[in-house]
């Protein structure tokens, strides 16, 4: 299966990712943990063309079709040959995030980022979605706390854009209500781990 984890900055997506594939291998799921934009070489080198801070002058079109490129060659590369020899994959952002991020909160239309995704995709969407539900908020003030954290571009946006962000995965959750599944975020780190894994358990023997 392909699961994916979406959620806005703060939500703990990628600290989650790992404990719940980790509790999972524990189970005996061959699981593989990777991340969007990235996971593999190019789509690297796509995320840091797109996050670096010096960018500041990146239209948001040419934004959403990188993301998209970078998408297609991860998909192709390392989650489709994956999910062939029958592990369970766990991503770090897929589809959602551009279209909240580019087609909501930048305004480029989520049926249009949508459709521009499809080239890139050709209908493959995530078997699960498990969005981490933070007020925005509440995240930005985790990621100022987080100095280990990478800065990024995206980090230097303002609240507003955050609140546009958590906006649109609200409009998703209803679009693909069965799809996508709404994890609190907000407990502690061992809480939220337990009901993701509890969460991925109950799909997997539905
Ligand atoms: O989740 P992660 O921190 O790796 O994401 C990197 C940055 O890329 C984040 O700041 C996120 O907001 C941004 N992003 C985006 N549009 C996407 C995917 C990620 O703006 N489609
Ligand atoms: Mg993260």
């Amino acid at each position: 299966y392909f699961i994916t984890f979406e959620g806005g900055e703060g939500a703990g997506k990628t600290s989650i990712l790992q404990l719940t594939a980790n509790r999972l291998r524990k189970d005996g799921y061959d699981v593989i943990t990777t991340r969007e934009p990235g996971g593999i070489e190019i789509a690297e080198k796509i995320r840091s063309i797109i996050l670096d801070p010096a960018h500041t002058a990146m239209d948001g079109r040419t934004e959403a079709l990188l993301y998209a490129a970078a998408r297609r060659q991860h998909l192709v590369e390392k989650v489709l040959p994956a999910l062939s020899s029958g592990k369970l994959v766990l991503c770090d952002r897929f589809i959602d995030s551009s279209l909240t991020y580019q087609g909501y909160a930048r305004e480029l239309g989520m049926d249009e980022v949508y459709q521009m995704n499809q080239f890139a995709i050709e209908n493959c969407m995530p078997d699960l979605t498990l969005f981490f539900d933070i007020q925005p908020e509440e995240g930005l003030k985790r990621i100022l706390a987080n100095k280990s954290r990478e800065q990024n571009r995206l980090d230097l946006e303002k609240l507003n854009f955050h609140k546009k962000v958590y906006e649109g995965y609200q409009l998703l959750m209803d679009k693909f209500s069965k799809r996508i599944f709404q994890i609190d975020a907000t407990p502690s780190i061992k809480e939220v781990e337990l009901a993701t894994y509890n969460r991925i358990k109950t799909f997997i023997n539905s």
